[in-house]
């Protein structure tokens, strides 16, 4: 049973984005840090009820001494931990972040903190946590249980999922201030010439892919009002952003939605990119607000060039959803980036070499190649819990399929690389940018490669 608060009202609460880049070697490689932005959203909506909070951002952190440093000088009563639920990177769950997350909750309860903790994970694997001393676990969306834990009123133990929020128009600003943005901005500029600040329009995704985890939001789904978003936009701009990343799953599912965005922007748009949907894209006119609005580049969740592999997804999507996609957005002068995924359970090489074909016949301008991740709560899960050999990564770059799939991880390993070579090639395009002097310097080792890479598939596949 709950048992009553210990700990007073109105006092220093120390908010918390747990997420150390340092541990994600990917994202590190990528150079497309962003700032935490739940956290930011959070801290703003606190400040206004009056809370005296102070912010930590272990993005750029490599260690715990930040960390201990903030809490000697804040010495607050309350630390709150919130991974951003908007954060791709922090949906991964992987053992690295766990364990520093874990380590912050030790460290604010040896300073005599009460600690909650928040976030997907936490949603999924409170146990963890609870043995690294936190008071509090909350499964689900945050931002209830935090208000109640900012005013004293929380009691210790799990706090249970609340109803989503649908007032989304009504969140304030992210607290932009909180963070080092500079920080941000520098590290992005010096390697994509660029600084992209993420924004969001929604919480949640009404699809019903069967691998897809959704931790917080569920299948719920709630926008903010096109108006607002086009203020969102404005606020990136003020602050010095040269493009924007909507972290929403699928950008604009609704078209009317996307018109009046569109329209509110009065002609000031900022370029973005965004996650959408091949069925989505596959309609002219909303491809044409999408571009109007300043999108230049989407990302979709191709997965597979075998139409068996995507119903057994329940991706509600075709190969023929793709083509037509891909013609769409090349007629719009949107660039199209393709998660691709290898190894769902049933799938075989001529699936596999399906996908590859696909990726040869649509020349994606981007890929991204994982193997099949089966996160908690999703019915792939469920299919594979049996033969599952360990729950998690301990970093994004593992790519190991987790459960006894069709075909050795080599085999995977292969296609992976062979995804690449041939993108390589197929995607390369003649540039003096860095990007490009680099894309170029190594079309040579993918060139040297490729025949060993399909020999492995050839022979792994077997
Ligand atoms: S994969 Fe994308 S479209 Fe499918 S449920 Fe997840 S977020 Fe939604």
């Amino acid at each position: 049973m709950a048992s009553a608060p210990e700990y007073p009202p109105q006092v220093t609460l120390l908010l918390a984005s747990p997420y150390h880049l340092a541990l994600d070697p990917m994202e590190v490689e990528a150079g497309k840090p962003y700032p935490p932005l739940g956290p930011l959203v959070s801290a703003a909506e606190l400040l206004a009820l009056g809370h005296d909070v102070r912010l930590y951002d272990a993005t750029f952190a490599r260690d715990m001494e930040p960390f201990q440093l903030a809490l000697a000088g804040h010495r607050p009563t309350r630390v709150a931990l919130v991974a951003d639920p908007h954060a791709v990177a922090v949906k991964m769950c992987t053992t690295a972040q766990r364990e520093a997350t874990c380590a912050m909750v030790a460290a604010a309860k040896a300073a005599g903190a009460a600690v909650l903790v928040a976030g997907p994970d936490p949603t999924d694997h409170p146990e963890p946590y609870e043995a690294a001393g936190a008071d509090v676990v909350v499964a689900g969306e945050h931002d209830g249980a935090l208000r109640d834990f900012a005013a004293g009123t929380l009691p210790s133990g799990r706090a249970p999922r609340r109803p989503n929020r649908h007032d989304l128009a009504q969140l304030p600003d992210p607290a932009w201030d909180l963070v080092d943005l500079p920080a941000y901005a520098n590290r992005w500029r010096s390697k994509h010439n660029r600084w992209e600040l993420n924004l969001s329009t929604a919480r949640g995704c009404p699809y019903r892919c069967n691998w897809c985890a959704k931790p917080t939001w569920g299948r719920a789904y709630a926008t903010t009002t096109p108006e607002r978003a086009a203020e969102l936009v404005r606020g990136a701009q003020a602050r010095g952003a040269d493009a924007a990343w909507f972290t929403d799953d699928i950008f604009a599912v609704k078209p009317a939605w996307l018109r009046a965005f569109r329209q509110a922007l009065a002609g000031a748009p900022l370029p973005f990119r965004c996650n959408t949907r091949a069925d989505l894209v596959r309609d002219g006119a909303y491809v044409h607000d999408l571009a109007a609005a300043g999108c230049h580049e989407v990302w979709m969740g191709a997965e597979s060039g075998s139409d068996r592999v995507l119903a057994a997804m329940d991706k509600d999507q075709t190969r023929a959803d793709l083509d037509a996609a891909v013609a769409r957005l090349r007629d719009a002068g949107i660039r199209v980036g393709f998660f691709l995924q290898l190894g769902y359970p049933g799938e075989t090489r001529a699936d596999v070499l399906a996908t590859v074909a696909m990726i040869r016949r649509l020349r994606p301008d981007e890929i991204g190649v994982s193997v099949s991740y089966p996160l908690p709560g999703t019915a792939f899960h469920d299919r594979v819990a049996a033969d599952l050999r360990r729950a998690n990564w301990t970093s994004s770059m593992d790519n190991e399929v987790l459960f006894a799939g069709t075909y050795p991880q080599a085999f995977y390993d292969a296609v992976r690389e062979l995804l690449r070579a041939e993108h390589a090639w197929l995607s390369f395009r003649p540039s003096l940018s860095r990007g490009g002097i680099r894309r170029a310097a190594a079309l040579p080792y993918h060139a040297a490669r490729w025949p060993v890479h399909r020999a492995k598939v050839a022979v792994l596949g077997r």
